[in-house]
């Protein structure tokens, strides 16, 4: 396997909404910033890796045994995996979060808890798992970058990625270019599409509102979908080699009222970046 630098979608997503958040978390990873910041996860991350930690559980259970573990033991897993960032990781908290930080860490924790459970009795029944977590590495021989990701849930001819949202996805919520990278794996890994696409790729989300609730958005990913990913790919190369260079080709998230990103909220860079707005 090559050294290179691994190109993961969710940096394609950070460049994509600011610049300037991608160099200071993955600036020294591309050779074209000076130093690299890892913050710890928000809450709304913190309750996305527990609920995918307590979903990945009961499918490996799904896989080993021939079936689902029992609801009330999903849910623990949740609730420790919460616990265990929290105590091994951090939570970053927004500052209004940090005026009552327990009940802030108490609610995420509740939150994450009740999406596992309630995975585990919607989504999971009708799933027939062949794999999880499944890690990729794709070889770019002409790029100066691999790609690399993790597939969450593999059944037979589809690729499944777990989410927990705010809100209801759209009818096209599945095509994007992290399914269209999934979809590439699927198919070149000889284990599994050996030259051929999923016949369907699927989002399960968890909505969180005040009655979550389950969705699955299924596509058929066709060859047409990884024309934007090589085109992203390929733009992606170009802005870090123009970074390489010296130029200056970060730009930084649009800060309207309409942009949640640049907010001190959501980015965990505010308090060291210049073009904070102060929101
Ligand atoms: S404060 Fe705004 S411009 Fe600065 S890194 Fe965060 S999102 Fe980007």
């Amino acid at each position: 396997m090559s050294n290179k630098p691994q190109l993961h979608q969710s940096m394609l997503d950070l460049l994509s909404q600011c610049g300037v958040a991608f160099q200071f978390r993955y600036g020294k990873l591309f050779d074209c910033g000076p130093d690299e910041i890892i913050k710890p996860p928000t809450l709304a991350m913190a309750v996305g890796t527990a609920t995918h930690k307590a979903i990945e559980a009961n499918y490996r259970a799904k896989i080993k045994t021939g079936v689902l573990m029992p609801t009330d033991e999903v849910e623990d897993v949740a609730r420790d995996d919460l616990q265990r960032i929290k105590k091994d990781e951090g939570i970053y908290l927004a500052p209004e979060e940090r005026l009552n930080k327990d009940k802030a860490v108490n609610v995420a924790e509740q939150t994450a808890t009740k999406l596992a459970g309630l995975h585990a009795v919607t989504l999971a029944p009708d799933v027939d798992p062949i794999d999880v977590e499944r890690r990729f590495v794709l070889e770019m021989p002409d790029y100066p970058i691999d790609l690399s990701g993790q597939i969450d849930l593999i059944e037979a001819g589809a690729v499944i990625d777990n989410k927990t949202s705010s809100s209801t996805p759209s009818v096209n919520a599945a095509k994007t270019l992290q399914m269209a990278m999934y979809a590439l794996a699927y198919k070149v890994d000889p284990t599994l599409g050996n030259g051929q696409l999923p016949d369907r790729v699927a989002i399960h989300a968890l909505v969180k509102l005040k009655n979550p609730k389950a969705v699955s958005i299924d596509d058929k990913p066709t060859d047409e979908w990884l024309s934007p990913l090589m085109y992203r790919i390929e733009r992606f190369v170009s802005i870090i080699k123009a970074a390489q260079a010296g130029h200056n080709v970060f730009v930084p998230a649009p800060a309207t009222d309409r942009d949640w990103m640049c907010t001190r909220r959501y980015c965990p860079y505010h308090d060291r970046c210049p073009h904070w707005t102060k929101r």
